[in-house]
């Protein structure tokens, strides 16, 4: 984010954390260990957590406040502020129908869950998501690289070939600008969006994924006593997330799987997503996908948004990647 020149004027702008005053090597280290390794994410941290690290809390405060000036004011006029959101981006899913669902995109800054039963297209539309992000704006893309988190091992390289291709994007430079990590238990997942600061910033990502982002929760954590612990974890990791996205801008998509309830098998609401209220509180913009009887047509449900209505689309899932749906598709229902 651009600070307006008065801020640049009154407070010295630090880029790097070894430039903050009072960080030597031995700080710098002790940032880096908890995931503080950029200007950006440490002015997002509580003291607490510097605390944690061994900082006392007086230089952990000042840290934080440099930290901030540096990035950010933290009053504005509304006018300041309409500029500042004016920074919001807007990613293409590939649907045009699906992005007016979403007021024009998924928005940066902020959180969008996808949660739906197994095989209901979570996995297509992270990939689809993965590429479009390094569409230019015109295009509807953020000029970016995606940071993907896997933890159910259903990424797939060719898909990303596909899609890439159907949109005429060399496939070699496309898969340069996906950095990929598999989680293998829900504590490498947290630790992998906790050290993903520095990958972010070096690599202008626009776009974080995690898929799946409960799995490893609901198998770990089984068990009506493990909830609690479950659900802290769940929200620590959320606020982190949402955190990353916010300091570099950048959109973030989580995916959720769902059961359906089998006594109330047809109701659309009829689901229990695993983070229960924890993750719908924290993400901004929930979609409910469903398949249809049409084998490639789904229906996506904006269930919870800040300020969109509900509502519900159809898009298409097809070698190409995620698409509109046609008008004789739809008559094939
Ligand atoms: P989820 O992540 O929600 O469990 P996926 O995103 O893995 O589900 O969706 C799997 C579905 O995506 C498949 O059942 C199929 O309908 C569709 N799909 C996957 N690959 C292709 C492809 N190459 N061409 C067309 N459809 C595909
Ligand atoms: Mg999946």
């Amino acid at each position: 984010m651009e600070l307006p020149q008065k801020v640049k004027d009154k407070h010295p702008v630090f880029t790097d954390i070894s430039e903050l005053p009072g960080v030597g090597p031995a700080t710098a280290e002790k940032l880096k260990e908890i995931g503080y390794s950029t200007i950006e994410a440490l002015a997002t941290a509580t003291i607490s957590e510097l605390e944690a690290a061994g900082i006392g809390e007086k230089k952990a405060a000042e840290l934080i406040n440099l930290a901030r000036e540096s990035i950010e004011i933290s009053w504005v006029t509304a006018k300041e502020l309409a500029s500042i959101k004016s920074n919001i981006g807007r990613l293409t899913t590939g649907s045009k129908a699906l992005d007016a669902l979403v007021g024009g995109g998924l928005e940066t800054q902020s959180i969008t869950e996808f949660f739906g039963e197994f095989g209901s297209g979570k996995s297509q539309i992270c990939h689809q998501l993965a590429v479009n992000v390094q569409l230019p704006p015109e295009k509807g893309g953020l000029d970016g690289s995606a940071l993907y988190i896997d933890t159910e091992n259903t990424f797939r390289i060719e898909r990303i070939e596909q899609m890439a291709k159907h949109l005429g994007l060399d496939f070699d430079r496309v898969s340069e600008r996906i950095i990929f990590s598999e989680a293998y238990n829900s504590d490498h997942q947290m630790l992998l969006l906790d050290k993903a600061d520095k990958i972010i910033k070096e690599n202008n990502v626009k776009l974080i994924i995690i898929d799946s982002l409960t799995a490893h929760f609901r198998s770990e954590y089984a068990g009506r006593e493990m909830l609690p612990e479950r659900q802290q974890k769940l929200n620590k990791h959320m606020h982190k997330l949402l955190r990353l996205a916010r300091a570099f801008n950048a959109v973030a998509v989580v995916t959720n799987q769902v059961m359906a309830r089998p006594d109330e098998f047809f109701a659309p609401t009829a689901v229990s997503p695993v983070g229960g209220h924890i993750v719908g509180h924290t993400s901004h913009t929930r979609l409910f996908i469903r398949k249809t009887a049409g084998k490639n047509v789904r229906i996506v449900r904006l269930i919870s948004s800040p300020y969109l209505p509900e509502g519900e689309v159809l898009i298409k899932i097809t070698t190409n990647g995620v698409e509109d749906v046609e008008e004789s598709d739809k008559e094939r229902r």
